[in-house]
């Protein structure tokens, strides 16, 4: 992203009559307008100087520093993309957010008292007699909740990836979760999961696990909760303790990740899948557990199988695969018949394997485009193909948070939608539109039919 105006920080600074100036721009990742003084953060460590209102300016946000996006009024990154960790948290968390700025960490300055859009993703020097604490977001867009809004055919869900924003996920009124990522739980113990096992032992990490996991089974109780194994990249968990272990890779979203490692190390995975029977065996019958990342449907029959070795009742509990690959969607019909109740359509990773655009990377980030024709055809295919099978499906990545895609897979048929929590009131009012549309459509051919002289 560019730099913009010629003056320096420290200038715009000074000067009032800047206020409003650009200062700096990147993708605007979390809706809502914030006011505060930037915190340039170099290293974890020094998350702790985070005080309540500050906005935090990083190179990118890290799991350890949660409780310090928690605090902050804003968070601005020079790396990432709408799927990178920075946007995902700072999603949830509602607090306003850019990421890939570039340079946000080289032009802005600590002290320097900034205005964040994170809709449009402009970062400009703040009036001077702006107050932080007013209302950064009068149009109610952070609580995003769902009030009287339409009951519509296509279920609307929410994805989670932070326990702590469960209930706020959950007062959306959304039809569950479809989407509880596992990584930000394990992360967030400083550990990698290895780590975590050798130092506290096997069940205090199913105990870890399933706790708060729980957390998100009970805000949302009886809506479905669909809780995915991990997916963790290794570049992510070689910032942990015990992240020295973990293998270097080139190419960590193309590497060992997502199912192909819980299939190589199924000890490792067993202990994920004990929490999730936990939860069933304390009366969350409500979780329901997907694989990631298969190819094909012998990683998806491996992966049922380790299931069925821990004793996870099948017949009582609905499972399923994320579709996140080429060949995944090219088996779509092998992977139907291993008897799974439901896909999700993971479009960050299937417009990344597709378009060959890595996800994280700001440089191609103007390259990643959920719309292209191949991933729309892509998509369609495999909704009908499940419909077919009466294969439940629905949608997980970013792009299920956007009115256009919402309404294209209404009208491809796809059973729910699972959103960002800000975007669920939206999608909602769009999913309903369609149907509506779809069904006066079919009444006007009807009519047509019957007497084509009117
Ligand atoms: C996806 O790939 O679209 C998805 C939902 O999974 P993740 O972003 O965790 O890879
Ligand atoms: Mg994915």
């Amino acid at each position: 992203m560019t730099t913009a105006g010629d003056m320096t920080s420290e200038a715009a600074d000074d000067e009032t009559s800047d206020a409003g100036a650009e200062l700096v721009d990147g993708y605007g990742s979390s809706p809502g307008v914030a006011t505060g003084p930037v915190k340039i953060i170099e290293d974890i460590d020094e998350a702790d100087r985070i005080d309540e209102g500050d906005v935090i300016v990083t190179e990118m946000t890290a799991p350890d520093m949660v409780p310090a996006m928690k605090r902050s009024a804003g968070i601005i990154t020079d790396e990432g993309g709408m799927t990178s960790h920075a946007a995902i948290v700072s999603r949830e968390l509602g607090v306003p957010a850019i990421v890939g700025t570039g340079d946000a960490t080289d032009v802005l300055h600590d002290g320097q008292r900034i205005t964040l859009d994170g809709q449009k993703g402009t970062v400009v020097v703040a009036e001077a007699d702006i107050d932080d604490t007013e209302d950064a977001d009068p149009d109610g867009a952070r609580a995003a909740t769902t009030g009287g809004a339409p009951t519509t055919a296509t279920e609307v869900k929410v994805n989670v990836s932070i326990p702590d924003a469960a209930q706020r996920a959950a007062d959306t009124g959304a039809d569950g979760v479809g989407l509880l990522r596992l990584e930000h739980i394990l992360l967030s113990t400083s550990k990698t999961p290895e780590k975590y096992v050798a130092d506290h032992g096997e069940e205090a990490f199913v105990e870890e696990i399933s706790e708060e996991i729980r957390k998100v089974a009970e805000a949302f109780y009886p809506r479905p909760v669909r809780a995915r194994t991990l997916d963790a990249p290794t570049d992510e968990l070689a910032e942990l303790e015990g992240g020295e272990n973990e293998p270097h890779e080139h190419n960590p979203m193309l590497g060992y990740r997502g199912i192909r490692r819980s299939l190589k190390e199924p000890e490792m995975v067993k202990l994920e899948l004990r929490a999730f029977k936990r939860l069933h065996d304390m009366g969350y019958d409500n979780v329901e557990v997907m694989f990631p990342l298969p190819n094909d449907a012998e990683d998806v029959r491996r992966a049922r199988e380790l299931m069925d070795e821990v004793g996870i009742d099948r017949t009582k509990h609905d499972w399923g695969a994320m579709i996140e690959t080429p060949a995944s969607i090219r088996s779509i019909d092998e992977i139907i018949d291993e008897g799974i109740d439901f896909v999700a359509l993971g479009t960050n990773d299937i417009v990344q394997f597709f378009l060959a655009v890595d996800r994280n990377n700001a440089m191609v980030a103007d390259r990643f485009d959920d719309f292209h024709p191949t991933i729309l055809e892509a998509m369609a295919e495999v909704i009908e193909a499940c419909n077919e099978n009466d294969v439940d499906t629905t949608i997980t990545g970013q792009s299920g948070s956007h009115p256009d895609m919402a309404k294209f897979l209404v009208e491809k048929g796809i059973s729910s939608l699972s959103s960002n929590i800000d975007a669920v009131p939206e999608v909602r009012r769009v999913v309903a539109r369609a149907e509506r549309k779809l069904l006066l459509d079919s009444a006007r051919e009807t009519l047509d039919d019957a007497d084509p002289q009117i």
